[in-house]
């Protein structure tokens, strides 16, 4: 079960416990948690998103049934950030070629520069993801490398204030209705955005497949149906 997979029962803090910043001047300059901590901003110091935790008291593992269209802010961010494996929290696959990333097929067929919210995977939950995952099984999957995942951006709710009040700005979205980055470059908007995923721009990319993987890294090769399913479904 991934790591960073939303569980039943974790949720965000109410917009209430969200305020506004003032410069000295009583300039609004940005949002603010009430009772703010230093794990609530990122190196950049954008503010993200409190969600709760439900982990076992045994394990410390997060608990609970999953929630698999969702990703839990701060487990994401935790991963995306020290580029370890979205599964199991190990270090991911990193061989010349870069770190392992699995995307979803886009319909673009060049994934040099894409931006993306999947932290990287270790090989065998590359394997499992592409075995096992209904999304990347019905839209297909890339699995690629990247030598230099940069740090990009963010997504998240953007808010503006109006009458000293917060008030949430429609989600940004692209003309495919997929939710837009909010680059770190954007300083005028990144001190006004709650963030809830943490995401990297894939530069130096190699596009490979899971059976050549399987091969370099000395592992058992999958059985040739599983092998034949799977390459049908790769981004060319
Ligand atoms: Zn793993």
């Amino acid at each position: 079960m991934p790591y960073i997979t939303l569980r039943k029962g974790e949720e965000s803090v109410p917009e209430s416990m969200l305020g506004i910043r003032y410069n000295r001047t009583g300039v609004p300059i940005g949002l603010c948690y009430r009772w703010e901590m230093p794990r609530d901003r990122d190196d950049r110091g954008v503010l993200w998103a409190r969600t709760s935790q439900s982990r076992s008291p045994d394990t410390k593992r997060p608990a609970g049934k999953p929630i698999f269209a969702s990703m839990h802010p701060s487990r994401q961010r935790e991963m995306m950030a020290s580029l370890r494996c979205q599964v199991c929290g190990g270090q991911p696959s990193r061989t010349e070629e870069g770190y392992l990333f699995l995307e979803k097929a886009g319909n673009d067929g060049d994934p040099e520069g894409i931006t993306t919210g999947q932290p990287p995977v270790c090989l065998d939950h590359a394997l499992a993801g592409i075995e096992m995952c209904s999304h990347l099984i019905e839209h297909g999957y890339v699995l690629l490398r990247s030598k230099v995942p940069r740090l990009h951006g963010v997504l998240g709710q953007v808010y503006t204030p109006v009458d000293n009040v917060l008030e949430p700005l429609p989600p940004l979205v692209g003309p495919d209705g997929s939710d837009l980055p909010l680059p770190y470059t954007m300083r005028e908007l990144t001190p006004w955005v709650l963030a809830s995923q943490l995401l990297r721009r894939l530069t130096r990319v190699t596009v490979t497949d899971i059976d050549r993987e399987l091969a370099m890294a000395g592992k058992p090769a999958r059985p040739a149906a599983d092998a034949k399913r799977s390459r049908n479904s790769v981004m060319r």
